[in-house]
């Protein structure tokens, strides 16, 4: 298995994969309550998972993965035990200054995989904020708004209605296929800070919407490498 985690480089194996202008993905989530049955980790779990498995996909060119950002935006899921959140300056000065950080080092594709819903429209802005004010570009995605992968939930998980619910369907789901010693399916039932049908998820359905997620980034990352896919974000030229 190639290297992909950040943490395990040596000094010149970054320089290598910075002269071959290798993508930096920062995956960004949360340690937050996900009712009585899923474990707090679920959103970093997810969203590192994915990673992972689409940086070790690629062969063509390198992918390095840092170690996932677990403090994220959740004071609504403060009032259940269990989460830990940051202020919201705080988190977009952590997150500006760990992109900033890999930019310094020579890396210019930067790519932002969110795995937890509060940090979106966070993440969103502060990526505006990071081009206008530190001239670092990168790219955003939400794992489960990866192109086809909101239409394999809707498939797939039809009682989250689309979305990715909160310790729903899909979260219950992805969690039985990911970490299933540390689901409790007999405590698997709606409660205030749940989102959606617990009881419905299944661990085959987690494994389909893995599949296409980690299919979908590797995709999406290709055309980054190439591309193609800041040629279709022309914004973020006009921003630069
Ligand atoms: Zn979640």
């Amino acid at each position: 298995m190639k290297k992909i985690l950040w943490e395990t480089l040596r000094r010149s194996e970054f320089e290598d994969a910075m002269k071959a202008d290798a993508i930096v993905i920062i995956p960004v989530a949360s340690v937050e309550q996900h009712g009585n049955h899923l474990p707090i980790n679920t959103d970093t779990n997810c969203c590192f998972t994915v990673a992972q498995r689409a940086a070790q996909a690629i062969e063509e060119f390198p992918v390095l993965v840092l170690p996932p950002i677990w403090t994220g935006y959740s004071p609504h899921h403060m009032p259940y035990p269990g989460t830990i959140t940051l202020k919201y300056h705080t988190f977009v000065e952590l997150l500006t200054q760990v992109a900033a950080s890999v930019h310094a080092h020579g890396f210019k594709k930067i790519f932002f995989l969110n795995g937890h819903y509060g940090n979106a429209p966070v993440i969103a802005a502060m990526r505006t904020k990071l081009a206008a004010e530190e001239g670092v570009s990168c790219i955003g995605y939400n794992y489960w708004d990866l192109p086809s992968v909101s239409e394999e939930i809707k498939k797939v998980c039809p009682s989250d209605k689309g979305f990715l619910g909160h310790s729903g369907e899909v979260e219950t789901s992805l969690q039985l296929y990911l970490q299933p010693e540390l689901v409790n399916m007999e405590a698997a039932t709606w409660v205030p800070g749940v989102w959606g049908d617990p009881s419905a998820g299944a661990r085959q359905k987690g494994e389909r919407i893995i599949d296409v997620a980690v299919n979908s980034l590797v995709k999406i990352l290709r055309d980054y490498y190439s591309g193609v896919l800041e040629d279709k974000l022309v914004w973020r030229k006009e921003i630069l």
